[in-house]
């Protein structure tokens, strides 16, 4: 039998019409059971800027966010004993902003919880409004994870033993919806997965309940050719590998979390993104076994990339200076992307997401002080990497050789192809990565 979990991002619950259009997805669609939701638009980013915010900020940004919910439950009117409980969530938040820090990593992540755990809440009502019965799964009992606040790992056999427990007690009809983005760690607290961590949180869940496919609704109607943002001739794609996705993902196509296809890969899922603001427009189907695989499929752009040059002090082939400089990175749990290397000096990027957390530089001090200690180290910002997508790419020189003659105006500083057959990448100013990336489409996908 056919379970469906549905993710609905931030702009799909940004407001009550937006919710009353995923009330009606699940309406047609009585395999959906489970719901999980992002944080209305714009919440998290306040909660995050209430994380590093001085004292008047802070209760202008709460305003904030109390505006936005009042105005989901003034849009419908709302049973007293409801807005009292939406109000005791408020309350908790103004106090946990008021808390004195013991562990700011820690406080952060209880702070980024209120945004889903105030959607959640929200959402379920709009449903018993539609005449679904409904009710909220606290995420935190399901998602067990690590402690690493800020990016935390999940621990996948202990959310499934929870998920199936849980799943015994699901009364027929009944639609549950939890949260996204946060989960638990031992001792109970609150955790997060990373920004934009919902659609993961989506597919753990699925694979936690063993569900047969996930839906993630967004606000574009599937994954496109490109970010539709960016370039207006992007083409929604029907369907893909779940290779190709997570490439896409990985590189910078915000439409899906790097991490949130490998539990459905695993579980043999069926994954379906569509938009939320026109669900019969169709969308793209992710799956093991697409029946096209061009040589490309799409390009991303992902920007503030940051570029590490570190050239060796030491003598020509000195043995062992990769094996010291990557010791020193895992060291500071710094998340290594692209590399590069010549006879004396290697190029890479950080990854953003791997490595920053919590607030901290991208590359600790005390690691760029240890690196220096035995080569020079110059670190470039204000990059953009564009990938490539697609099948066969490195084995295909035509390919290359397009895009390098497509861009031979732009600066390009670095070139990693050959280790995937699934991508070619290059970093160019973040300045020209639109450019970039539209000249590119245009050529290759056009
Ligand atoms: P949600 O809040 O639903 O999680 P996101 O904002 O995280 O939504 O992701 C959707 C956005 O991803 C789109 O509005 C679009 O601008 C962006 N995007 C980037 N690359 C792509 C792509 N290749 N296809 C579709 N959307 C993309
Ligand atoms: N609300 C979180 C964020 O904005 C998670 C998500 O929406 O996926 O990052
Ligand atoms: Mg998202």
């Amino acid at each position: 039998m056919s379970f469906t979990v549905a993710k609905f991002g931030g702009t799909s619950v940004a407001d009550y019409r937006s919710m009353l259009r995923c009330a009606e997805i699940i309406q047609n669609d009585s395999s959906i059971r489970l719901v999980v939701v992002s944080a209305c638009a714009g919440v998290t980013n306040r909660l995050a800027d209430i994380a590093i915010a001085r004292d008047k900020k802070v209760d202008f940004l709460l305003d904030e966010i109390g505006a936005i919910h009042s105005s989901i439950v003034e849009s419908f009117a709302f049973s007293e004993d409801k807005q009292r409980a939406l109000s005791q969530l408020h309350e908790e938040l103004g106090c946990h902003c008021g808390k004195p820090i013991e562990d700011w990593a820690a406080w952060r992540d209880e702070l980024l919880s209120f945004g889903e755990r105030c959607s959640s809440l929200l959402f379920s009502w709009v449903l018993e409004q539609n005449g679904i019965v409904s009710d909220t799964l606290d995420a935190r009992q399901l998602l067990k994870t690590n402690s690493d606040f800020g990016r935390a790992q999940p621990d996948e056999l202990t959310t499934k033993s929870h998920c199936l427990e849980q799943k015994q007690k699901l009364e027929p009809g009944c639609v549950w919806v939890t949260q996204g983005f946060i989960g638990s760690n031992n001792q109970g607290q609150t955790t997060t997965l990373g920004r934009g961590g919902s659609d993961y949180s989506a597919a753990l869940i699925a694979a936690g309940f063993n569900a047969t496919d996930l839906q993630i609704w967004t606000d574009v109607a599937g994954i496109y050719t490109t970010d539709p943002r960016i370039c207006s001739s992007a083409r929604a794609i029907a369907e893909m590998s779940f290779s190709e996705a997570a490439e896409l993902a990985t590189f910078g196509a915000k439409i899906l979390h790097p991490s949130s296809l490998a539990p459905a890969i695993q579980n043999d899922i069926r994954v379906f993104i569509g938009s939320s603001k026109d669900a019969l427009a169709g969308g793209t189907y992710v799956s093991a076994s697409p029946t096209t695989r061009p040589d490309v499929r799409a390009v991303a752009l992902r920007r503030n990339q940051t570029l590490v040059t570190v050239h060796s002090l030491s003598m020509l082939h000195a043995s062992g200076f990769l094996a010291r400089l990557f010791e020193i990175l895992a060291r500071y749990n710094v998340s290594v992307d692209l590399v590069t290397t010549s006879e004396v000096s290697i190029a890479l990027t950080l990854d953003e997401g791997g490595s920053v957390a919590n607030g901290e530089a991208l590359l600790p001090a005390a690691a760029l002080e240890e690196l220096e200690q035995f080569s020079r180290v110059e670190i470039e910002t204000g990059l953009s990497l564009v990938a490539i997508i697609g099948n066969g790419i490195g084995r295909d020189a035509h390919i290359s050789q397009l895009t390098f003659n497509t861009v031979n105006n732009y600066a390009v500083r670095l070139i990693c192809q050959g280790a995937s057959e699934h991508n070619l990448c290059f970093l160019v100013d973040d300045a020209q990565g639109e450019s970039v990336i539209r000249i590119v489409h245009e050529k290759i996908l056009g």
